[in-house]
Formats: structure tokens, sequence, C-alpha cells
């Protein structure tokens, strides 16, 4: 007799082990068994992409020597195409795939192995089964020499910290692995524990930074309301010189640099990336635009919502720490200011809308070339800008009762819990106006789909500030160029002396008007706007002389300053702002 539920198939059991028989030559060795499997055939496939770092990384390029056996009965194995193997399972219940992967690119986003530590992107790391990305997994580690400690937020099995489980492969694959011997310490923030692994040494105070992080925690969860992570793991890679950040679900990726903890500037830098990172749980990784999951790891995964995104976190990033009282007015103002000048100084500002930033951010916010700086503009600088503007708004209409944080609230709610699903332009443009008690086309129109130039003055008079361009008056004559401590051209800005009269990006300057350059800062000293020079360049290893005619240095210097006799409203709007 058979019973109904014997054709039920059984679950497919997937697990990974994962040895480093040659980690000082940045190896990993990786077997992965499927038992339980009926299906003429089995398709394996690495990920081209790591959700949050928007370009297609071909990490399949860093496997070799890919085999598949059952019981240790070799199998035919076919790669279909470059990031799939296809492998005959007829008539057999299980398999192991075996293969190498080469990791020597230590960044948040790619793997790393050496002998002191490996780093596992485990989207450049663990192969999928197709059709099977909802499916559990196991991943046992066995650790190299004296490694001894595993820094993820996937969960031990039995309190084994080298066995480690995943409930699907989105889980997985949003939850990299720190292997080694680095220094952990670790706090709780009001009932969410936080661990905090440092790998490269480095000039930094446990005791401070677990002060100081708690604050940027504690003012993070204030704007959402809730914390959903009970466990949430930092792994900080201090290097001679590091930056950047890479944010995940339950963790985040840091880059430092091993000094820079000991400066206020440093150490400012240091928890600003900190609270970007963390505001990403929320922001992007919860309350997402739609496109962004459930992932396709075969293509990319396009959205004009970035600006949002990453944007929005970018303009948090500094609001948050003076929110904790960890800057001051001033120092956020500078913050924020800094964002401005970078905007504005850049002329792809006044070429690619804000919207289409995010859009190509695959083929070039990811892929920038020599003349990026001319056609493109950031969505984190544009978008950290855009976003204090609908701050300033939302407080100013409200009248002080709303802010940002109110909107940030309200779509992780409708979106994230209530619906379930991320939002589209259209939504988040909704959750603006409610706020804000207006229709918002005509900003939409100006800075996210449009070119407009912003008009900053109409947003920073409700907090009683103005903007000043320091440079307004100069009549400081100018190339229009950059150029490397070289004396190399690695920039050509649009419209300006050297794109008019012919300079290149690669061209070494070497003369202006026959006399030699030492000092760049010097070479135009006691010209003036209209004069015609006579640049001497090498290119391609031959001397040329273009002759230039100098235009007025176009570039502006910034700052927010108050304005005198700031109305009541305007200073109730900046008591809001800046949480006096
Ligand atoms: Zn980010």
């Amino acid at each position: 007799m058979t019973s109904a539920f014997a054709a039920v198939p059984a679950p497919v059991k997937i697990s990974y082990n994962v040895t480093f028989p040659e980690a000082q030559a940045h190896y990993a060795d990786i077997e992965m068994t499927l038992t339980g499997l009926a299906q003429p055939s089995l398709e394996v496939k690495m990920p081209v992409w790591a959700p949050g770092s928007y370009l297609v990384r071909e990490f399949a390029k860093n496997i070799e020597s890919l085999s598949a056996n059952t019981k240790g009965k070799a199998l035919a194995t076919t790669k279909i195409n470059k990031n799939t193997w296809k492998i005959n399972t007829a008539g057999i219940s299980s398999v192991t795939v075996k293969y190498k992967v080469y990791a020597f690119e230590l960044s948040v986003r790619t793997s790393f192995i050496d002998a002191s530590h490996a780093f596992l992107s485990t989207t450049g790391i663990f192969l999928y089964p197709k059709g099977m990305v909802s499916s559990p997994s196991t991943v046992h580690i066995k650790p190299y020499k004296d490694w001894n400690k595993v820094s993820t937020s996937l969960e031990p099995v039995n309190g084994d910290i080298f066995t480690r489980t995943a409930p699907n492969y989105d889980i997985l694959y949003d939850s990299p692995l720190e292997i080694g011997t680095q220094d952990v310490f670790d706090f709780d923030v009001d009932g969410t524990h936080y661990e905090v692994a440092m790998y490269g040494g480095g000039n930094y105070d446990k005791e401070r930074l677990k002060v100081d992080m708690a604050k940027v925690i504690r003012a993070e969860v204030a704007v959402f309301g809730e914390n959903p992570n009970k466990h949430y793991t930092f792994i900080v890679h201090n290097k001679q010189r590091n930056g950047g950040g890479l944010e995940h679900l339950s963790s985040t990726v840091l880059g430092a640099s091993r000094d820079q903890y000991a400066s206020p500037g440093g150490y400012r830098g240091f928890l600003s990336l900190v609270a970007h990172e963390h505001f990403h749980l929320w922001n992007v990784k919860r309350l997402r635009p739609i496109a962004l999951g459930p992932f396709d790891y075969d293509n990319e995964n396009y959205t004009t919502n970035l600006w949002i995104a990453e944007g929005f976190t970018a303009y948090y990033q500094n609001l948050i720490l003076r929110h904790a009282d960890i800057s001051t007015p001033q120092d956020y103002l500078n913050d924020m200011t800094g964002d401005i000048n970078t905007v504005e100084n850049q002329p792809g500002t006044r070429v690619q809308p804000l919207a289409e930033s995010s859009f190509d951010a695959w083929i070039k916010g990811y892929r920038p070339n020599e003349n990026s700086y001319n056609t493109g503009i950031s969505y984190y600088d544009k978008g950290a800008v855009v976003g204090m503007l609908l701050d300033l708004e939302i407080i100013n209409d409200s009248n002080g009762k709303y802010s940002l944080d109110d909107v940030m609230k309200y779509m992780y709610d409708t979106y994230y819990k209530g619906k379930k699903r991320g939002y589209t332009d259209a939504e988040f443009k909704a959750g603006f106006e409610k706020f804000a008690g207006k229709k918002l086309d005509d900003f939409y129109a100006k800075y996210i789909n449009g070119l407009d130039a912003i008009d900053y003055n109409k947003y920073l008079n409700y907090a009683g500030y103005k903007l000043v361009d320091n440079l307004a008056d100069t009549q400081e004559p100018s190339l229009g160029v950059f150029t490397n401590s070289r004396k190399i051209i690695t920039t050509v800005l649009r419209g300006g002396a050297g794109w008019v009269d012919g300079l290149n990006v690669n061209d070494e300057i070497t003369a202006v008007d026959d006399t030699p350059v030492t000092d760049m800062g010097a070479i135009l000293k006691g010209k003036k706007v209209g004069d015609k020079v006579n640049v001497t360049v090498t290119r391609d290893g031959q001397r040329i002389v273009i002759p230039v005619t100098l235009q007025r240095n176009n570039a502006y210097k910034y700052s927010i300053t108050e304005i005198e006799n700031a109305s009541p409203k305007q200073l109730a709007v900046r008591k809001k702002w800046l949480k006096l």
C-alpha cells in the first residue's frame, strides 16, 4: 500500500564544507552536497553581483577545478553559460560539487583569504542550486591553523561556532563571514546584542566606541521606532588606508584606516560610516525600492530610487551624529556644505538627472571614466542634498510637527511591515506629500527628474540660514583642468579653458609660456582672465604647444551662515532640524 505521504518528495538538504588548505595562496576549497534529489539534472550557479553594490562583478571568474560526484563516483558536468554548471543527476539522490575559489580582493563586497584571515563575501563563494533559492543550507567551516573565531550574522548550529545555518539563499547571500583571530567586543543596546569584529589592528578605544556606537544606534532606532534585529554584527577591516562599507540585513562590513580613530575628524568619520551602514538595516534592507528584492542574482536589478536608498542614508549618516550629540551644529552644517560643494562643482550635475544617476549606476556610477565628472552626478551626494531640502520643506510646511523622520517611519511601517513589499516611485512621493501637506510634482520635475539649479536659499531660509559662495567675487584665472602630483591632467572640466582649447586627459603639463612648471599652484602667477597662454604638454611621448585663453575659475566654495534677525518660526524649524 502506498500512502499519500509517499508522493511528497523529501526536501533537498544542502550543506557546504569550507576548508582552507591553501589559505596562504588565497584559496578556499568548497564542497557543496545536496541530498534528497529527484531530478534528471541539476544546475548550480554563482551570483554575478553582490546586493548593495550595483555592478556585475562576474564572481564565477574566481572559480576553478569544478567537479561533481555521487558518493565518490564522478558525474558529468557541463558549463552552459558564464556562471552556470549543469550536472547529470539522473537516477541518483545525492551529489557533491567540489570547487576552488580564489579570493584576493579585500573590499566590502569581494572576498579575501590569506594566512591571517578569511573574509567571505558569500555571493562570490557559494554556488546555489537553480530553483532552490528558498531552501535552507548549512555551512561547516574548517579553520586554517590558529583561526579561532567566526564573526557573522548566520546562526550557529548546536552552539558550534564553525557550523552556521541560513534559512534561505537571500539570507546566506546577505551574511558575510569573517574567520580568523579578529579582536571582538560586544555591547547591548536596549535588548539588541551588538558584536564588533576588528581585523587588522588600529588605534581604536573599545570602551569609547561602545558608548558612541550605542548613541548612534539609539538615534537611528528613534527614527523608525523599532530595532528589528536581536543580533547585529559589525565586521571592520582596518588597513593602512581603507574606507567604505556594505550593508546587510543583520550585519555590515566597514573599511577603516588603522590610525584614523585617534584624530577627532577620523573618529567622527568612522562613526559617520557606522551611522550610514547601520541606517541601511532599515533603509534599503527592509524599506526598499520594489526592484531590490527578491533579487535576481543573474542580472542587473534596475531602480530609479537609489537617491532615497543611498542618498538619504548619506543624509542621515551626518544628521544622526548631530541628533546623537556627537557632532556640533557647526560640524553638521560643514558636513552638509561639503555635499553641496561636491554637487555644485561637478559639471555632470547639469547633465544627468538624479533618477537617471540611480538607474545607470550599473554602467556609469560603478564604472567611472575620465569624463564621469562632466557627465554624471552621484546619487549619494545629490541624494543627500535633496534629503536636506525635503526635510526642511516638511518641517516648515508642518510648522515643526513633522520631519523627514516621519516619512521614513511611515514608509517603513506601510510597505515593509504592512504590505511586505518594496515601494514604487509614486508611493514614496505620496509619502513625502502626506507629511508636507502639498503636492511635490514641481519639486520632482526640477530636482529628481530634471536639471534645474537648486534654490538652496529657499530651503535654508526656512531654518534661518543662507548659502554664501565665498568665491563669488574671485577673478582668479584657470586652465579648467585637474592634475595629479606628476602634473598629468586627470580631468578636463566641461566648458572650461582646457576643454575649449583642447587640453586632454593624460597630457603632462611641462611649461606655460616657456616657464617650466615646478609648482602647479603657481603656473598662472601674474596672469589674468582673458590672457592667452602657451601651454606645453607631453602627449603620447611628443611635445605639443597649445594656446589656451584663460577663463575665470568658476569653482564654488559655499558655506551655510545664519541670517540676521531670524523669526521665531525660522528658529523653531532650525531647532527641530538640528535637535538643538
Ligand atoms: Zn550606503
